[in-house]
């Protein structure tokens, strides 16, 4: 990451021009930020930091990779839960597996019909980051229904005894460090054997561009696993990941089906809640697929 102050003389005037950049191989995102780094600590699994960047809030980073910003993380968090609250609407016990951040477990919190959320996340210094500098990301930490667990979630869903919940929800970062193991058939076909049985998994699943290789890998494992009619892939648009087009996957071990929901509640809810990406039209135009996506999708 290159982020070395360079001051520039702008009408003289000295002003800091300090960029963070992700680096892959061949592409880079850079946010123009304030200078001074909020949090930086090394936990025994990361590096964890969060900068003040001037276009979208502060931002937590994991290893140099952007998680999350103030101003774009509700666009995946509305999409990773709204989708299967809405096409699972007896849902009562979910789990979600990372998502240190807390906006997943905010979202899934707007449910009273859900008895509990669980969330295990295994960084105590991810949560604690997003405490200090995401406060609107980690509002729900202190919610009574909410049981918040800092440990491994391969081992916790290991552990865990059949037909638990009816949402697993894995909210990972990319398959690299702590969070590789959560992209592997083992952890899947646990996460299959914990879902009740009408139950889904939702799981970030990459971008179909920039990561087309994962991708693939990924749909034919859930295929494997769930059946191939049974999951479904959705996207949405988040500007602070590579490319901006990112990618949800969606499988059920039952008959839920993402496109059966109701569409009236869906609006209702997204007005009463002042949701700003999650609408009753958004989440069927989610399902409309590009044809490199499903040619993708088919090629495996
Ligand atoms: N939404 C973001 C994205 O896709 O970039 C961010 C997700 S980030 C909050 C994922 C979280 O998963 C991290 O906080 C990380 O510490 C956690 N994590 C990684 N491996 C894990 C594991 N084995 N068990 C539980 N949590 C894990």
């Amino acid at each position: 990451r290159d982020v070395s102050p360079k001051p520039t003389e702008k009408a003289g005037t000295i002003t800091r021009d300090v960029w963070f950049t992700e680096r892959d191989e061949n592409i880079a995102l850079s946010l123009k930020h304030s200078g001074s780094q909020l949090y930086k600590k090394d936990s025994p699994y990361q590096r964890v930091e969060v900068y003040e960047t001037l276009a979208y809030g502060n931002m937590l980073t994991l290893d140099g990779m952007v998680m999350c910003t103030q101003k774009d993380e509700y666009v995946y968090h509305e999409m990773i839960t709204h989708v299967p609250m809405f096409s699972n609407p007896t849902a009562k016990r979910a789990l979600v597996i990372g998502g240190g951040d807390g906006g997943t477990v905010r979202e899934l919190l707007r449910y009273e019909q859900l008895e509990e959320v669980t969330l295990v996340e295994i960084d105590e210094l991810v949560i604690e980051a997003c405490k200090l500098h995401l406060p609107e990301t980690a509002v729900a930490f202190d919610n009574p229904r909410l049981n918040l667990l800092v440990e491994d979630g391969i081992k916790y869903i290991k552990d865990c005894a059949d037909e638990q919940y009816d949402l697993i929800i894995i909210d990972s970062a990319d398959p690299v460090g702590p969070g590789e193991g959560l992209f592997t058939a083992s952890f899947y076909q646990e996460v299959y054997r914990c879902l009740t049985k009408d139950g889904v998994m939702i799981t970030q699943s990459e971008s179909p561009r920039f990561n087309s290789g994962v991708f693939v890998e990924i749909y034919d494992t859930y295929k494997q696993i769930f059946g191939s009619e049974k999951v479904h892939c959705y996207l949405a648009a988040i500007p602070t990941y590579p490319t901006g087009t990112w990618s949800f996957s969606y499988s059920s071990k039952g008959e839920a089906h993402p496109l059966r929901y109701d569409r009236e509640a869906a609006a209702r809810f997204s007005q009463t809640h002042g949701l700003k990406y999650y609408n009753e039209d958004i989440h069927m135009a989610a399902f409309a697929l590009p044809n490199f996506v499903r040619e993708l999708l088919n090629s495996k």
